[in-house]
């Protein structure tokens, strides 16, 4: 190899190196434009994400904006509690049984029972498939006053192979939300099942547009209430409930449902 050659060669290299060099340069920038691209693109993408997803309500609480002291059993994923037809229906008429248009409003009172339910563990799901009516109270507070019911229906519960997975309450005609007496019995129901929830139901706000009840359930620490978004298992237009429930009212007030002509 003349000297020459040797020059040339080494000229090649380094041109050579110089070429890498600038396409590695070019190619890092090229990717670096793309992923940039993308990210602009999620950005947007979970930006819309985001705007688009439905904004839990926070009633009663004293939660400041941008403040997460939610702990995470409270905050939801996905839809994961169901409520049964049969439930709603229960809960509705036992609600209307002592508070419906024949009762002068001011003898009416609240009712109380527990929610019977099931859970599919495996993919986190609640169902309350039941309702259990356990009494009535006074105008604004209504208790399970005999523990020997809240044994019977346990064990009539068991039988049917759901457990007790919370209570239900109702508020006449005065709104679905919680008050400081009921984080009290949600403690009770919390401490047996740590996602015991608690139904609130006024049969007033059945309207066709709102099914009138809520499902909550509580941070016992700071005392506050978490609304829970729910579905309804099986098929029931909420459009249909005020018909429904008005074909149940002599029902409800523990009359038949119709008479035929020949037993009038
Ligand atoms: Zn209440």
């Amino acid at each position: 190899m003349s000297d020459k050659d040797i020059i040339n060669k080494e000229y090649k290299e380094k041109l050579k190196k110089k070429i890498k060099e600038q396409l590695k340069k070019e190619l890092v920038e090229e990717i670096f434009q793309e992923l940039k691209l993308e990210e602009d693109e999620l950005t947007s993408e979970i930006s819309t994400i985001i705007k688009n997803k439905p904004q839990p309500k926070i009633k009663e609480s004293n939660v400041e904006p941008g403040v997460e002291i939610t702990p995470p059993e409270f905050v939801e994923k996905e839809k994961n509690l169901f409520i049964s037809v049969q439930a709603i229906l229960k809960i509705a008429s036992h609600a209307l049984k002592y508070a419906h248009s024949k009762i002068p409003k001011h003898k009416w009172v609240e009712v109380i029972g527990l929610l019977a339910g099931y859970m599919d563990y495996e993919n986190k799901v609640l169902y309350i498939e039941d309702a259990y009516p356990m009494g009535h109270g006074s105008a604004i507070y209504a208790e399970i006053k005999d523990y020997k019911n809240f044994v019977r229906a346990f064990n009539d519960i068991k039988k049917n192979n759901l457990f007790i997975c919370g209570w239900y309450h109702s508020h006449p005609s005065y709104g679905t939300f919680m008050s400081d007496e009921d984080i009290g019995t949600q403690t009770r129901y919390q401490k047996l099942w740590k996602k015991a929830v608690a139904l609130v139901i006024d049969p007033y706000e059945i309207d066709g547009t709102s099914l009138g009840f809520e499902i909550y359930r509580a941070n016992l620490e700071t005392r506050e209430w978490f609304p829970l978004s729910f579905d309804i298992k099986g098929d029931l237009d909420v459009r249909m409930l005020p018909e429904i429930l008005a074909f149940m009212n002599p029902i409800i007030e523990g009359k038949p449902a119709y008479l035929e002509y020949d037993e009038l």
